[in-house]
């Protein structure tokens, strides 16, 4: 069950730099969220094109502070040792999804794309935890089903949830990979990311970005 931090900021404060950049063969939608004011930064699901990314990040004068994985599937993790390498930001993951990690050459097989190496985590992170960008914090929502260690990332104040691959516009996260399950998707998706707010606008791990309230009246999944 969702419910948000004490303390948490609830009103939009700074304008908040916001690039969706979709990376990879598999077109994952890696976000890079500033602060125009402090120009921190955290990027989330680096999957490839680091050098795409870096150039949105030098454009805007960010530093990162933080590297956020949603799920350790390698569209979305397997740029993000390139990415620590270039930045020194360490990499938060769940550690729910540590057992996928050490799969990764075999994620490379399944989908084509060249072996990324090992993945060193920094951190675990879960439900109840914020992460910021600045003044910009998002609170954790751990979302299990598309994996074990999904998380969602919810800035309350700027009414936006990055959702990794759990729920897409039209569409839910896939079950049949190793740690899926469609009970606990179900509940992930019922439970927690439908709990909030109608206009929070999603931003999907891929594809189009969509809202709580367009979902919740069309998605054939939650029906
Ligand atoms: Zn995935």
């Amino acid at each position: 069950m969702w419910e948000p931090v004490p303390g948490l900021p609830t009103r939009y404060n700074n304008p908040m730099i916001h690039e969706i950049l979709p990376v990879g063969p598999l077109q994952c939608n890696c976000s890079i969220i500033g602060d125009e004011g402090t120009r921190e930064a955290m990027v989330i699901d680096p999957g490839d094109d680091i050098k795409n990314i870096l150039a949105l990040i030098a454009r805007h004068r960010l530093q990162v502070k933080q590297i956020v994985i949603t799920h350790a599937h390698i569209d979305h993790v397997g740029g993000a040792m390139k990415l620590r390498a270039a930045t020194g930001a360490p990499i938060l993951l769940n550690q729910n999804d540590y057992a996928l990690l050490k799969m990764l050459d075999m994620q490379a097989a399944w989908v084509g794309m060249p072996v990324p190496g090992k993945v060193e985590i920094d951190r675990s992170i879960t439900a109840g935890e914020t992460v910021a960008a600045g003044s910009h914090t998002a609170q954790i929502l751990h979302t299990p089903g598309h994996t074990e260690g999904s998380i969602c990332l919810y800035f309350i104040a700027e009414k936006k949830l990055i959702a990794g691959d759990t729920l897409f516009a039209g569409s839910i996260g896939r079950t049949d990979l190793p740690g899926g399950s469609m009970q606990k998707i179900m509940r992930s998706l019922h439970d927690t990311v439908l709990a909030l707010p109608d206009e929070t606008v999603v931003v999907p791990g891929h594809g189009p970005l969509t809202t709580i309230g367009e979902e919740r009246e069309s998605n054939p999944f939650l029906k």
